[in-house]
């Protein structure tokens, strides 16, 4: 007798048309694209619904990401600040993630992409913080220096495939429906149009609390 084994959504889908992918200074973007989960998860507003979420597919893994700091060197002060922020929480988030092992174990068909927090994962985290430590506020300060940009392109990818793996918690969950609720906040440094929490901001306003 044969038995089919139980499927997996996020191992079922087809690829469209390859994508090439450019890192935009968020870790959102870049890091998470060389990750696991990387590349299937992309940030979704829907205006009308006042909802912000994330949508995830596999199709939706690039067939190759470009990290160059060289297009953030004209990035406003506050989009880097906000930006810089979205990577901090990465990092401390996946650091602080619930241990890999801390939950019940599941056959490789029942495990979600995020693992929790393990020796791999804090590997990335701790290397993201230092040179966060080292070239954030200089990136917010003088957006030209390229060393500055440089290192702050490094920590995106690094806390991406680090929470990639491991996951983050309270400060990304709140972040959404904080996003999701903005009514007439107009951010300086972004495109005026549209009222918006900028990814970084939101995350960062509950990050205090969530220790
Ligand atoms: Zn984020």
């Amino acid at each position: 007798m044969t038995t089919t084994p139980p499927v997996n959504p996020e191992t079922v889908f087809t690829y469209g048309a390859p994508q090439l992918k450019f890192g935009n200074g968020a870790s959102d973007e870049i890091g998470f694209d060389l990750s696991r989960y990387g590349g299937v998860r992309r940030g979704l507003d829907v205006l009308s619904l006042k909802v912000k979420t994330g949508i995830s597919h596999a199709g939706l893994r690039p067939a190759l990401a470009v990290v160059d700091p060289d297009l953030t060197l004209t990035q406003p002060a506050p989009v880097t600040a906000s930006a810089g922020m979205d990577i901090v929480c990465h990092a401390v988030e996946s650091y602080t993630a619930r241990w890999y092992t801390g939950g019940e174990r599941k056959r490789p068909e029942q495990r979600v992409p995020y693992c929790g927090a393990n020796p791999i994962s804090d590997m990335w985290a701790e290397q993201a913080m230092r040179l966060l430590a080292r070239s954030f506020r200089r990136a917010v300060r003088h957006g030209d220096d390229a060393a500055a940009r440089g290192e702050m392109a490094l920590a995106a990818t690094f806390a991406g495939m680090g929470f990639g793996n491991a996951g983050v918690h309270i400060p990304h969950a709140n972040a959404y429906p904080i996003a999701g609720q903005v009514r007439d906040f107009h951010p300086k440094g972004y495109p005026g149009h549209e009222p918006m929490v900028p990814h970084g901001m939101s995350v960062a306003l509950t990050a205090p609390e969530a220790g």
